[in-house]
């Protein structure tokens, strides 16, 4: 057995050596020999003195004195650097670490070394794609009111849960319980998922199961981001969802100051998709959920479902046509124009204004696109509203001549 002390000190160590892999100032990798970043060339002295400690402590490791405890340290290690492997290949850490969480998925009360193993777990990133099932068992353990885990703990799970998808789409992306005030149950910026400390408390303390409505709404925002800033388009929907955007960033009292809010675009989706979220995740831990109940949490009871492709809106109790509403606000925009290539489908920049591209035009892209249903149907759905606009544009201009 090794003694508290070494175990304390390789823990810490490899803790420090993981919080430093990447350089502070610019992302990049170090080098171990001069232990400066390879990109921006600044040195790090807590990464050379962790190092060094994890190097002089390893030799006096076996496979008869390395615990569990160690051991999924070991393997958080080597997840994080291929440095150490040389050092550690007499250890089968991969074989050995699914053991330990395969043995806790069994247990429904953790004694004090299963809760250490469970803080080393899901306090790593590492440890993102090897238990699911752990972590399952254990929400599901809290929403039948039998765990003996503290709430910091629970709280990290939950933060596992959110990162582990919201990480496919954003390095950045983050979590926090905090108190959002009243009526407010979670909110999303950029890749951070914020969740209502009273919607955690519930779940903790009563197993409270909104919290796994609430928790994908905001997830659809922070992909539906991800969508925008990358430019991607698979639908005129997609395009509709991006001007509503623009328009709520630049025209706030519009959108805020009236129901329009609920029922713009973003919310619609994001409470769809918590509600097929939400339900399918619940009955996959062995919960089937009333019908009305799915509705009343994932909020889609608030919405016309048809909505999702309808571009009217009601403002000051005028029905307003987003599209016709966008055109105008765009067309003296053109820095914000060439910041977003999903409008170019649609707009093309003349004479220093953007304008809609005409129906011929679009045809004529539309047959260099690549075969491709989604962007087909895309490119019919424009051409179609381009029709309308120019036979519009064309009995007014027989009137009046
Ligand atoms: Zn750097
Ligand atoms: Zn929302």
């Amino acid at each position: 057995m090794l003694n508290q002390n070494y175990k304390e000190r390789i823990i810490n160590s490899i803790n420090i050596f993981c919080k430093n892999i990447n350089c502070s100032s610019c992302g990049g990798t170090y080098s171990f020999q001069t232990f400066t970043c390879e990109y921006c060339g600044s040195f790090n002295e807590t990464l050379k003195k962790s190092y060094e400690s994890i190097s002089s402590l390893i030799p006096n490791l076996n496979k008869d004195n390395i615990d569990k405890e160690i051991t999924l340290y070991l393997y958080k290690l080597i997840n994080s650097s291929d440095i150490f492997n040389h050092a550690l290949k007499q250890f089968d850490l991969t074989k050995d670490t699914k053991n330990i969480i395969k043995e806790l998925e069994t247990k429904v009360e953790y004694n004090d070394l299963d809760v250490k193993l469970l803080e080393c777990i899901f306090s790593s990133d590492i440890f993102l794609d090897v238990d699911n099932v752990l972590r399952d068992v254990i929400l599901r353990n809290v929403i039948l009111r039998k765990n003996n885990l503290s709430k910091e703990l629970i709280e990290k799970v939950i933060n596992h849960l959110v990162l582990s998808d919201t990480r496919k789409i954003s390095k950045d992306s983050r979590f926090y319980v905090r108190d959002l005030g009243d009526k407010v149950e979670g909110s999303a910026f950029y890749y951070y998922v914020y969740l209502d400390r009273e919607v955690m408390d519930n779940f903790y303390d009563k197993g409270d199961i909104s919290i796994f409505y609430v928790l994908p709404h905001e997830m659809m925002h922070t992909y539906r981001t991800y969508l925008e800033s990358k430019g991607m388009v698979s639908s005129i929907y997609d395009v509709l969802a991006l001007k509503e955007m623009l328009l709520r960033e630049y025209n706030q009292d519009i959108y805020f100051n009236d129901k329009n809010y609920i029922k713009n675009l973003h919310e619609c989706e994001a409470n769809v998709f918590s509600y097929y979220a939400g339900t399918n995740y619940l009955r996959s831990l062995g919960f089937e959920i009333r019908e009305e109940s799915a509705l009343k949490l994932s909020g889609v009871i608030n919405n016309d479902l048809t909505r999702l492709d309808n571009p009217l809106r009601e403002i000051e109790g005028e029905l307003v046509n987003i599209n016709d509403l966008f055109a105008d606000f765009i067309k003296d925009k053109i820095t914000l124009f060439h910041k977003y290539p999903q409008l170019h489908y649609e707009f093309k920049e003349e004479d220093g204004c953007i304008v809609y591209k005409s129906k011929n035009e679009l045809v004529d892209e539309m047959i260099f696109q690549n075969k491709d249903t989604n962007m087909e149907e895309f490119y019919l759905s424009l051409i179609k509203n381009a029709n309308d606009r120019e036979s519009i544009k064309d009995k007014n201009d027989t009137l009046k001549s």
